[in-house]
């Protein structure tokens, strides 16, 4: 039921979505507000099942516009299949596939927030910002992730000849042919093509054996600054996020150096519950959610069936005590509808 405000909603039990899978059939109240006294929607509430914090969202995804391998529309499909309620397509140095993803999403009656994986360098680690919630179409957004994105014809290129000189040949035509974009060719490409060609078993063994620090195939890159990331991303309205900061080698006090550089230029959020942490990590990073005053994200980092590790809508709620980055950008859900 929504009251004629639009600010309150009693929820029931919806067996059609992810909640039979999840088990939480009782009927729960949640306060949803409307930012700025915004008119409720035109569109009818369609009842969220849980309270704001359990909601299925799976704000971390890929699709061919950057090295998944399911197209956009696919993508959505499976999502809202697995129980996805709130599902943000999160492309690396790339928004060509937002509308695309929104209009999927809407198809499928799921709810959307626009997404993307910026690239960036820190402490000479390669870091990645999410964006959340931001217009797609922002001029000063699209040409700084264009300027991102500019070196990694040149850097695949290197890439190829690192991996010839230990054997591996053809590696840079192999990678593109699992190319959907070609102004993003990257190092998942070339991972498959080294399965393809009998290099390695798996992406995994791939990863663990070239392509990383000190293996053939590696070649260092400089990414975007992070301060310029954050602004993309606010600049454009958008939240930034700081991506599986589980995955990062730093010592503890290079990584509290990002946080604090992070909410410095005007980061608010980090990814807590993510299909690259344990239990131990998503503790630790509710912590520091906790200490650094920031909103808890939630995704999977989905690529492919067969690769990934994580499904679509299969990840584990994010602590009662966080706050959701998606509760600060219902607006946005709100408009997409
Ligand atoms: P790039 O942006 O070209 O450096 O490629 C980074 C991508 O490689 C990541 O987004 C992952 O999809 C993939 N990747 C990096 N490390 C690993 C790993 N250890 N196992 C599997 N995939 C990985
Ligand atoms: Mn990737
Ligand atoms: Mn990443
Ligand atoms: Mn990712």
């Amino acid at each position: 039921m929504v009251s004629k405000n639009g600010t309150t909603v009693s929820i029931s039990g919806n067996t059609s979505t992810g909640l039979s899978v999840r088990a939480r059939a009782e009927t729960r109240r949640v306060r949803l507000s409307c930012p700025g006294g915004r008119a409720a929607p035109a569109t009818p509430w369609r009842p969220y099942t849980q309270a704001v914090h359990l909601l299925n969202a799976d704000l971390h995804s890929h699709s061919t516009v950057s090295d998944g391998t399911l197209e956009p529309e696919a993508l959505a499909q499976r999502a809202q299949a697995r129980g996805v309620e709130l599902w943000a397509l999160t492309d690396h140095d790339e928004v060509g596939g937002q509308h695309r993803a929104a209009a999927a999403a809407r198809a499928v009656g799921m709810d959307y927030l626009t997404g993307c994986e910026i690239s960036v360098t820190f402490a000479d680690v390669t870091v990645h910002i999410v964006g959340l919630g931001f217009d797609p179409d922002d001029a000063a957004l699209r040409a700084g992730l264009q300027a991102t994105r500019s070196g990694r014809s040149a850097r695949a290129r290197e890439m190829a000849e690192s991996l010839a000189r230990v054997g591996v040949r053809g590696a840079y035509e192999g990678a593109l042919k699992y190319v959907g974009n070609p102004d993003l060719i990257s190092r998942t490409h070339f991972a498959r093509f080294l399965v393809e060609s009998g290099v390695c078993g798996d992406t995994h063994e791939v990863f663990r054996r070239y392509l990383t620090e000190g293996k053939p195939g590696y070649v260092p890159h400089r990414w975007a600054r992070l301060g310029d990331a954050v602004r993309w991303i606010t600049g454009a309205g958008g939240i930034a996020v700081v991506a599986h900061p589980a995955r990062y080698p730093f010592t503890p006090t290079v990584e509290y150096a990002l946080f604090t550089e992070f909410v410095a230029h005007g980061g608010r959020g980090v990814e807590v519950v993510t299909g690259a942490h344990g239990v131990a990590e998503q503790h630790k990073y509710a912590d520091m959610a906790l200490e650094f005053g920031l909103l808890a994200s939630r995704g999977s980092d989905f690529h492919d069936p067969d690769e990934s590790r994580t499904e679509l809508g299969s990840l584990p709620d994010l602590p009662g005590r966080l706050r959701p980055v998606w509760g600060a950008l219902q607006d946005r859900i709100w408009r997409a509808r």
